[in-house]
Order: C-alpha cells, then sequence, then structure tokens
C-alpha cells in the first residue's frame, strides 16, 4: 500500500517541482493530479506538445503517479456529448503518456434517463478498453450527493479488470448524512471493487447549496466553509469526524493507493504530520487483524 497525495492546482511548472519535492521530502509515495492542471486538451483532443513537458516534470521523482479527469466532464451531458466522451479518451492518453498508472474519474448522480445512463454506461465501457490497451486503470469515484450503492453497482456492469471504485471517504461521510444510510456498511460493500481510496476529512455537515445553488456553493470562501465545517471542505484525514480506524479495519486487505486528498496549500506545515499519522493508524489497524 502507497500513501499518496493530491497535487493542488498549479498553472506553472516551475510550482509542480517545487510541490513534488516537498511531498517527497515528507514521504509520500504517490501523487495525483488534475488533468487540467494545464491545457492538455483543447475541443476533447489532445495538445500532444504538452506530453513531453509533463513527463520530463514527472519523471524527475520516483512517485507512482495517477490523473484526476478535469472538471466538469460529463458523460450524461446532452450538450456537446461527443467532445466530453472525446476529452475522457484524450485523458486517458494523456495519462498514459505522461507515465500515469492510474485514470480517476467522477460518477456524479445517476440520472433518471434509462438512454442516458445507457450511453454513459457504454462509453465507460469503451473507454475501459481503450484504456486496458495503454495499460491504465480506470477509477469511478462515489460523489457527496449520491448513494455509494449506484456506483458500486456501476462498476459491476462495466465489469473490467480494469475499472475499478475509488471510494473517497469524505464524499461518502457527507453522503451519508445527507441521505442517510450506514456509512461504514457502504464501505463494507465497496471494499471488493476497491482500486483506488481517497481520503480526507470533514464534519458530515452537507452544505444544501451544493443541490440547491452549485455556483454559489463554488464561489463560498473555503477559509469561511472550514471555520463552519460545511460541506465537503476537504481538511486532512483524523482532522475532522470521519472514523478512519473503522474504516482501516474493514479496508484491512486493500493494498492500492491511499490517497490523502486534502489542500496541501492550507495544510504545508503539517504534510509530513499527515502521512505519518495515516500511516501509523494503517499500521495498528493492521497489526490488529
Ligand atoms: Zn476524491
Amino acid at each position: 500500500m502507497k500513501i499518496g497525495i493530491n497535487l493542488p492546482p498549479v498553472t506553472r511548472t516551475e510550482t509542480a517541482t517545487k510541490w513534488l519535492s516537498e511531498f517527497a521530502d515528507a514521504g509520500y509515495q504517490a501523487v495525483e493530479f488534475d488533468a487540467d492542471m494545464f491545457p492538455l486538451i483543447t475541443g476533447g483532443k489532445l495538445e500532444r506538445r504538452w506530453l513531453p513537458v509533463l513527463k520530463n516534470l514527472l519523471a524527475d521523482y520516483s512517485f507512482t503517479y495517477t490523473m484526476h479527469i478535469g472538471y466538469g466532464i460529463d458523460l450524461r451531458s446532452d450538450d456537446d456529448f461527443d467532445t466530453h466522451k472525446n476529452t475522457l479518451f484524450s485523458s486517458i492518453e494523456a495519462a498514459a503518456e505522461s507515465g500515469c498508472v492510474l485514470l480517476n474519474l467522477h460518477y456524479e448522480k445517476k440520472s433518471s434517463s434509462s438512454q442516458i445512463e445507457e450511453r454513459f454506461l457504454n462509453a465507460h465501457i469503451e473507454a475501459a478498453d481503450f484504456a486496458a490497451k495503454m495499460g491504465i486503470t480506470l477509477a469511478i469515484e462515489n460523489i457527496e450527493v449520491e448513494y455509494a450503492d449506484p456506483v458500486i453497482e456501476f462498476v459491476k456492469k462495466v465489469n473490467r479488470k480494469n475499472f475499478v471504485l475509488n471510494y473517497d471517504t469524505g464524499h461518502g461521510f457527507l453522503a451519508s448524512s445527507f441521505i442517510g444510510f450506514d456509512y461504514l456498511d457502504s464501505i463494507r460493500k465497496s471494499a471488493p471493487l476497491l482500486g483506488h481510496l481517497h481520503i480526507s476529512d470533514n464534519t458530515g455537515i452537507f452544505e444544501p447549496l451544493r443541490i440547491t445553488n452549485r455556483s454559489v456553493y463554488d464561489s463560498l470562501p473555503m477559509g469561511y466553509r472550514i471555520a463552519l465545517g460545511r460541506g465537503d471542505i476537504h481538511i486532512p484525514p483524523l482532522w475532522g469526524r470521519i472514523p478512519y480506524e473503522e474504516i482501516f479495519k474493514i479496508l484491512n486487505n486493500y493494498d492500492g493507493i491511499v490517497l490523502c486528498e486534502f489542500n496541501a496549500e492550507l495544510y504545508r506545515p503539517f504534510l509530513k504530520q499527515i502521512r505519518q499519522d495515516i500511516e501509523s493508524l494503517i499500521i495498528k489497524t493492521r497489526s490488529q487483524k
């Protein structure tokens, strides 16, 4: 098992290098970055000129790299579906060619249209087969406005070895308190399909603006949201109310990447401590097996 961390949004290669060096010093072994960190894709098409730049940037460190698909890519979109789909395929190519092992996707929310859901499923099956040829695993992540069950069912329906579940513990915790389901039970059900794991923390308080007015939600200052403990605040694991000891007892056979998805910029003085605390907790729960 490797402990990883996500790269904060950067727009300059020098800034990315600075963070990678800090993550190496703090003892992380894996790094996830957003596909839209640099303009790698234009109009759904891969901008190949970026590939050597990205590859060189990442090759300076010995991390295992994973990529997170750009925000806003929506394979349920009726507005220019083809470009959304092309962006997914270009992201797979970018991940493979830059040296990543996995591309992380968002499930978002199941729609009420069977036609949209069928197209969503078929696009992911096609994407998984394309990714397999490139040696890339696709992971799909639960979000905070949806039950975990539809995501679990979806991974089973795609039914490809390189298509796995990414359980985001922060999203699951918020969804369980907002929609009302058994949090640890959802982790138990997810465990057999788990191939990637995002961990962050929060207070379990769902911010209703997330569904009533997404643009206002996105514009709320993070400092305000953290102070009031509202919504998906991505504070470091073990800094909020998520029961990580219970979680790691359930996930005692998981051997993928444990990706700490907190805001490294905000919690910079604690990078090493956060990694050590999670590592110690995992070692502790495994020794109790
Ligand atoms: Zn996540």
